[in-house]
């Protein structure tokens, strides 16, 4: 089995009390020396906030790593290997888990992108579907497996392709409209207006979309879904299967 990736695209930060994405850090230390000297000794494990952590730039991929020497807490999912693909699939396409899954993208958006401390989920009337309290975690046939996850940002690789993920960012969000295949979509750019990609959606799941985000208007939004992220030329798009495998927080 694949050990976990221990890349962090985003850092529990103490002096802001705040989620920074590895885009705001990078951006920090390039253009603000000032204010990256003020934070960068306050960057923390976004699930566990234990174990400090540092912007690399290896190999021109910038991502926070894990201080050496230093370890998660015990429950963080970055202890946990990665559920495996096909069982992920298996997951996600069993209907008896999609409350499940749908509670997992709101915990998501409370940890990893508002970096709220305390998880105002776990008193949810929902939790009893929930059999891992603690973190981006699945249980799957008795044992607990890390959710694979991407931010959406412009640094996507091949390994995130063609693969069910946990894809979530504070993003600009905009509705289009396709009249060559009569289709609803939701683009997708980065809070700096670079496209990242589509998301895709039958007229059925469309159908099945909250008015809140039916009628969103143009904006920046905290959004997690599960997906499989697809690429054609340089054109990247994902398809949601499931108006519950998709969150925004408004
Ligand atoms: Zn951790």
């Amino acid at each position: 089995m694949k050990k976990k990736d221990p890349k962090f695209e985003e850092a529990f930060c103490t002096v802001y009390d705040d989620c920074l994405s590895v885009d705001q850090i990078e951006y920090l230390s390039m253009n603000d020396p000032e204010e990256y000297a003020r934070i960068k000794e306050a960057l923390f494990c976004p699930e566990c906030k234990v174990p400090p952590l540092h912007l690399s730039h290896r190999f021109k991929n910038p991502h926070l790593k894990v201080m050496p020497g230093r370890n998660h807490d015990n429950d963080c999912s970055s202890k946990s290997d990665y559920i495996p693909r096909s069982s992920f699939k298996k997951y996600i396409e069993d209907s008896r888990n999609i409350d499940n899954l749908n509670l997992k993208l709101k915990r998501c958006i409370n940890q990893l992108i508002e970096g709220t401390k305390k998880n105002n989920l776990d008193n949810n009337s929902n939790s009893h579907v929930d059999e891992v309290k603690n973190g981006m975690k699945l249980a799957w046939k008795g044992s607990t497996y890390a959710i694979p996850r991407k931010r959406f940002n412009r640094n996507i690789r091949e390994n995130d392709l063609e693969i069910w993920k946990l894809f979530y960012g504070k993003n600009f969000l905009e509705w289009k409209y396709s009249d060559k295949t009569n289709k609803h979509y939701l683009r997708i750019y980065t809070e700096k207006d670079a496209f990242v990609c589509d998301i895709w959606f039958s007229e059925m799941v469309y159908s099945y979309l909250s008015s809140n985000i039916k009628n969103l208007d143009k904006g920046t939004y905290r959004i997690a879904m599960f997906g499989e992220m697809h690429k054609k030329d340089n054109y990247y798009s994902i398809m949601c299967t499931n108006s519950k495998l998709l969150e925004i927080s408004f």
